[in-house]
């Protein structure tokens, strides 16, 4: 019988100190199973000694792929890289900081056996602040977008080869990859696990990151904030035609107290340009992002791969 090529895609920025516990985590897990591993190991531009872990790790173990990026091209970019040289009949993203317990993808490998294509990771347990702020920005996704993104999924998930494929022909830049996941289609159902805490290092996520992400993902997969535009446009408008009426309906009734009226005026032009400015910088989003598709550059640079023929 043939064995199965199971890839764990891992990027890597700044987790010189996880690399090899990560190694050590997948390798237990694959020795009980009857799968072949390969290990992607994506160094994302890390400024510690996370390239020499990974290039070490290369070199004793041939299941070990080493992909430098040229710089820190961002976590995104980074699993795309690794999902580019993964060649297994299932892909596993995971980071590297076991947050995400490699214990897990037995679980999920059982699930991809009874037959479906994409097995995310659903969390139980996290720090409560970050949480609700990705609650809240799945929620607020969800409602704003017509695809179904399983709710308390991070990237953590196993991926069979045609899905893989598939989310490899779409070229955008303001990656979303689990939203691209979704969207894909094919059989997907979720496997439960608790979160846990990082084991080295610190989050490359601050909040700042966060909300440029969460921006990405709306900005990505809906057109519902042009929508918005167009409506609050076409409310103003109605709103000014009334009260156009009502000042010509004064006028010519002559009601008294008219003479004043630069409140009025004022304010209705600082409200109009206000808005006006809103939505301008809300299409300018947009434009933005069409010229960043439409240079067309690559998601990322390779500098090296390091991959010992099995
Ligand atoms: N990461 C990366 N490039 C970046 C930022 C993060 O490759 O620019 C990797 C990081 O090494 C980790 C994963 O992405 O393996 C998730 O990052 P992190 O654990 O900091 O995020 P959090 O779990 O706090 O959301
Ligand atoms: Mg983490």
């Amino acid at each position: 019988m043939n064995v199965k090529t199971v890839s764990v895609v891992v990027p890597c920025f700044n987790e010189e100190a996880n690399v090899p516990l990560l190694h050590a985590r997948v390798s237990a897990v694959f020795a009980a199973l009857p799968y072949t591993l390969e290990l992607v190991l994506v160094n994302d531009g890390s400024r510690d000694g996370t390239e020499a872990a990974i290039t070490a790790l290369a070199h004793t173990d041939a299941r070990v792929v080493g992909v430098m990026l040229s710089r820190n091209f961002g976590h995104q970019a980074a699993t795309t890289a690794g999902l580019d040289q993964a060649t297994g009949d299932a892909v596993v993203l995971i980071d590297a900081d076991l947050q995400d317990p490699p214990e897990v993808i037995a679980e999920m490998l059982k699930v991809w056996e009874q037959g479906f294509d994409v097995v995310y990771g659903m969390r139980v347990g996290e720090t409560f602040m970050k949480k609700t702020t990705a609650k809240l920005s799945y929620r607020m996704l969800r409602a704003m977008t017509s695809i179904e993104i399983p709710l308390d999924t991070g990237d953590f998930r196993l991926m069979t080869r045609p899905v893989v494929e598939a989310v490899k022909r779409m070229p955008e830049h303001a990656r979303f990859l689990r939203g691209m996941v979704s969207w894909v289609g094919f059989k997907q159902t979720g496997v439960l696990y608790e979160r846990a805490s990082r084991a080295h290092g610190e989050t490359k996520y601050p909040y700042r990151k966060m909300i440029k992400f969460a921006w990405d993902a709306i900005t990505s997969f809906s057109t519902l904030p042009l929508k918005v535009a167009t409506w609050v446009g076409f409310g103003v408008a109605l709103l000014s035609v009334a009260v156009m009426a009502w000042s010509v309906v004064a006028r010519l009734l002559q009601l008294p107290g008219l003479l004043p009226g630069w409140t009025s005026q004022f304010v209705a032009m600082l409200f109009l340009g206000g808005v006006q400015l809103f939505f301008l910088g809300m299409i300018g989003e947009y434009v933005g992002r069409i010229f960043d598709e439409v240079k067309g550059r690559p998601l990322y640079v390779v500098k090296q791969v390091t991959r010992t023929a099995l």
